[in-house]
């Protein structure tokens, strides 16, 4: 390994997110080892994620998140708005933009990513002025969301999703949209309607099988399923991401698009309800430099 100039890292961990609470001493080793110089840093009452990170900019040349896909997601726009290179720690409940990199789950492993990395430019999704690193959804993810305490996040985990979602199933209805984009306006009715910048999302689902975090698309789809049942049978192929395969199932890849239904629905992204219909999605190409292993994507 050739020898490293030294950096400094903002590094904030989210106390509450699965892991946050574990040691990661191990972590700091690694990174110390890699002359990183750590400097510690949580909100003040108030403040939110992307503002400390814009309070603190200046004084460091990276910030490393310790967290799941919503602390991230919480970082977004100050990562943006200051250009800090972003170190991955995987510690939350569902750390789908990880896997999508390529970053191990092991937070230790990780940090060698963050240690030994060159950062790499990634695409963000954006819909109505709210960023988002792996997915937003209309329709039952989005009142997944609603539902998921985090109570039941940190006692279930991963099943959490799965007994909210079931009862979910059972009582959802297709609605009506308007989904306008490249020069046409499709009139759908849909179960749910997502919209991924990268490859995995929720808790092990997959947007689609060749979609990364870099490639300048937003790929979109829509379940367009009659009955409950039917989705069980698409189950396999969403979480593998290959329900476009499917008669029922809409899938297509742009840069931009609005979607408009007939009264508001909430917007779910990155597994936070954020926004509201019509809502307005569009690609954000390079937006933030992530430490990333090299061969993945
Ligand atoms: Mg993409």
């Amino acid at each position: 390994m050739k020898p490293q100039k030294p950096r400094r890292a903002l590094l904030i961990v989210n106390s509450r997110a699965r892991r946050g609470a574990e040691s990661i001493d191990a972590v700091k080793d690694v990174l110390t080892a890699a002359h990183i110089r750590l400097e510690e840093a949580s909100t003040k009452e108030h403040e939110n994620l992307s503002e400390l990170i814009s309070r603190r900019a200046r004084d460091v040349d990276l910030a490393i998140i310790g967290g799941g896909d919503g602390t991230l997601n919480a970082a977004a726009a100050g990562l943006v708005f200051t250009g800090l290179p972003l170190g991955v720690l995987p510690l939350g409940t569902a750390n789908d933009f990880a896997r999508t990199l390529g970053i191990p789950p092991d937070p230790v492993q990780a940090a060698e990513i963050i240690a030994r990395g060159t950062p790499k430019f990634i695409d963000l999704g954006e819909v109505n002025g709210h960023l988002f690193f792996n997915v937003a959804s209309i329709g039952f993810s989005a009142e997944l969301a609603g539902e998921l305490t985090e109570h039941a996040k940190k006692r279930f985990g991963t099943l959490g999703y799965g007994i909210v979602a079931a009862r979910i199933l059972m009582r959802s209805r297709l609605f009506k949209a308007f989904v306008d984009h490249d020069d046409s306006t499709e009139t759908i009715r849909t179960m749910q309607i997502s919209v991924g910048n990268g490859r995995h999302y929720g808790g092990g689902m997959t947007v689609e099988e060749t979609a990364t975090a870099d490639d300048g698309w937003l790929d979109v789809y829509s379940l367009e399923v009659d009955h409950w049942w039917r989705l069980l049978r698409l189950l396999p192929s969403l979480r593998r991401g290959t329900q476009g395969q499917w008669d029922d199932v809409r899938a297509f890849k742009t840069t931009e698009l609005t979607i408009r239904t007939s009264s508001p629905r909430p917007v779910n992204t990155d597994g936070e309800l954020s926004t509201w219909t019509p809502a307005h999605f569009r690609i954000r190409p390079k937006s933030v430099l992530v430490y990333a292993p090299e061969d993945e994507s």
